[in-house]
Formats: structure tokens, sequence, C-alpha cells
């Protein structure tokens, strides 16, 4: 993988953002409650071992990734607390998790029934049982089959470390299947006696929306990063900064003719004399090919992005002739003026959490602060 740290585009990490959003989340939470920094998918674009760290000068407690190979980077980076992969892990692969001293999540009594075939490792594994009390993904449904789980659970092999569930619109004004859900996990929780030490039902939604909501540890994902999990559906009740940022220069200008076109396809022809400004970023940056006719922000003001966005370059119309070296925000602040990821989500018909997985790695990522 090669890292573009020879050009002006560049993604910029605030970690007081960072810190700030999680100490914002902290005020709603009981002191008995751990927050674990969700930082699967590269820390949501913004850099796994840097937003670690700097989650845990926050206060957070621990770590939740999305696959086996993203704790272990983790541990590599010298992290010792703890990390609860989401996903389902080979049980083939589960003896490297209890030997890096790492969580999985199991919600079959097959994923058991597999592992117990295997040699046994010397250290117990640490489980998180899933419960899918609604979010049909992964986890365990009904009562029967979860008392297997806890008979299973409970023995030597294993250490029963947590129980958790999911929800699926804990991010939206009607909160009907939420409740739906909710009742549903009360009823599967019910039977487990004693409760193990982490019990958690919180994403970044549930933690902002539904705060009165049980659980000792929540797992805070889009909101660590300044993002509304709703998108701008639902107010945010906490006070979120976006913590990253896509900047550029202008590397190209040139005046364009009433009639001339931009881009592949031609699909942009100039009505009148302007100017063009040309930037190094393009789709296979993470920005969509479809912005056309988006804008982004040079001197405070918004410029229009004309043609379509190439792979690695895009055309803007400016305002008047600029040099060559003039700053270009594609989102976050300039001045007064702000480009949010959710409007370039919005705009192509995504999330903001898909454009941020979306950054590539080879954008630079420069930490501030
Ligand atoms: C990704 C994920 C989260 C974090 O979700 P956010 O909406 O980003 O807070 C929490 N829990 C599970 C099981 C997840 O997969």
């Amino acid at each position: 993988m090669v890292v573009g740290t020879h050009r002006a585009t560049k993604l910029l990490i605030d970690r007081q953002a960072i810190r700030h959003n999680i100490k914002q989340q902290q005020k709603k939470l009981t002191p008995d409650t751990a927050l674990f920094a969700v930082v699967k998918a590269n820390a949501y674009g913004h850099g796994l071992v840097a937003v670690a760290q700097t989650a845990l000068e926050a206060g957070a407690k621990g770590f939740c990734v999305a696959i086996l190979d993203e704790g272990l980077a983790l541990r590599q980076a010298g992290l010792t607390q703890p990390i609860l992969v989401l996903g389902i892990t080979d049980p083939e692969q589960a003896h490297v998790a209890a030997e890096n001293d790492i969580s999985l999540t199991v919600g079959s009594l097959e994923w058991f029934t597999a592992y117990q075939k295997l040699p046994q490792s010397k250290q117990p594994l640490k489980v998180h049982l899933a419960l899918d009390t609604g979010m049909g993904r992964i986890g365990f449904r009904e009562t029967p089959e979860l008392k297997q789980a806890l008979a299973v659970v409970r023995t030597a092999a294993f250490d029963f470390e947590g129980v958790f569930t999911h929800f699926a619109t804990a991010d939206e004004q009607d909160d009907h299947y939420f409740m739906q859900q909710f009742h549903k996990w009360e009823m599967l929780t019910k039977i487990i006696d004693p409760l193990p030490r982490y019990v958690h039902v919180s994403n970044s939604a549930t933690g902002m929306w539904h705060t009165n909501i049980a659980g000792n540890m929540v797992r805070m994902g889009i909101s660590l990063y300044g993002q509304n999990p709703s998108g701008d559906v639902l107010q945010p009740s906490l006070a979120l900064q976006p913590a990253i940022s896509l900047v550029s220069k202008i590397d190209f200008v040139k005046p364009l003719h009433a009639g001339e076109c931009v881009s592949y396809g031609a699909t942009y022809r100039a009505e009148q004399d302007e100017w063009i400004g040309t930037i190094p970023l393009g789709y296979a940056d993470g920005y969509p090919r479809a912005m056309q006719g988006f804008h982004v922000l040079v001197n405070g003001q918004f410029c229009e992005v004309v043609g379509r966005v190439c792979m690695d370059q895009m055309m803007i119309r400016l305002p008047h002739e600029l040099p060559i070296g003039t700053d270009v925000t594609i989102f976050g602040r300039q001045g007064d003026q702000q480009i949010t990821v959710t409007q370039i989500a919005d705009y192509v018909g995504t999330i903001n959490y898909e454009i941020l997985t979306g950054l590539a790695p080879r954008l630079d990522r420069q930490y501030l602060n």
C-alpha cells in the first residue's frame, strides 16, 4: 500500500475533537459503565492505532473491532485493554484470539461445537454471546438455544465475559421496533444468572437517544468521530465535533471558453467564459465519482465540482483566476463555512459511515492536537 505523503491532498484528524466527543458521551453514562471505542474499519477511516490511543486518553476502557486482524493490530501497537471482535471469527482462528487476550463474539451452538472439536488452547477463550433481538444478523434468537450456549460457555475452556445485542432502528424517530427489540432482549437475558462482566446494547444512536437503556458498557462508534448516526434525521443529543477533514490544493488553473467541456463524457459544458481549477483528488481516494454538481470550499466560498470526478483528479469552477497552490477543503470547515460528510453522503444517496470507511488508504492522515 502506497500512502501519498508527497501530495497536497490529505486527511486532517483532530484528536481533540475525538476526546471531546468521548467526554460528551461519558457525561451521560453512569460511573460503572465502560466506554468501548469502536475502531473497526481503520477507525471509520480515521486511522486505527492513532484513534485507539486518543480514545484511551479520553477515558475509553476497551475497543471493539470487526475482525480479528484489527484486534491483533491493536495488540501489536502495544495496547493492553480489552478488545472485542464484533463479527464471527472462524473457530479455526479462535486460538489466535485466546493467545492474544482478544474476546470473540459467539452467536450459535454450531460455533461452539466446531471450536470444541479443535485442539484446545491453554488460555480460556473470552466470549461475548450475541443475542439477535431483531437485527437479523448474528446471534442467539431463542431461549432454549441460549440455555444450551450458557451451559457450554460456563465450562473451563471459556471465560464468559459478555452478552450483547444490536439495535436496527436506534437512529429513527419511531421507536416501535426499538422497543420490540428491547423487550426481546429483556426476555432473553432474564435467564442469564449470574450476568457476565459486560452487558451491552448501546451503539452510538442508542447511547445518544435511548440513554435510559440498561447495560454497563457502550460501543461508541460513529459519534466518537463527531458524526451524527442518523445523518440529519435526528438532532444529536451530544455536542459533537467532526474530527476529520479532507483538504487539497489547486494544482492547475485555466480559462475555459463558452462551449468548451470538462472531463470524461464531456458532461459539463461552460455557458460562458470561466476559470477552472484542477484538484489532485479523485474517486480512488474515496470521493465518489458522482459528486459532479456538488461543491468544495475555496477561500471560504463554495465552488462547483464540474464534470465527472476522475480517478485521481477533479475540476471545479473558480469565481475568478486563482493561484496554483490555493487551499481547497473538500469536507470540513473553512472560514465560517463547512461541508459535512453527511452532505456528501446525502448527495450520492448513502450514509456518512460509507463515505468515511471508503476513504482510501492512499490518503495521508495527519493528526492535530
Ligand atoms: C459497528 C457496530 C457498532 C458501532 O456502531 P455506531 O453506529 O457507529 O456507533 C456497535 N455495535 C456493533 C455490533 C457494531 O457492529
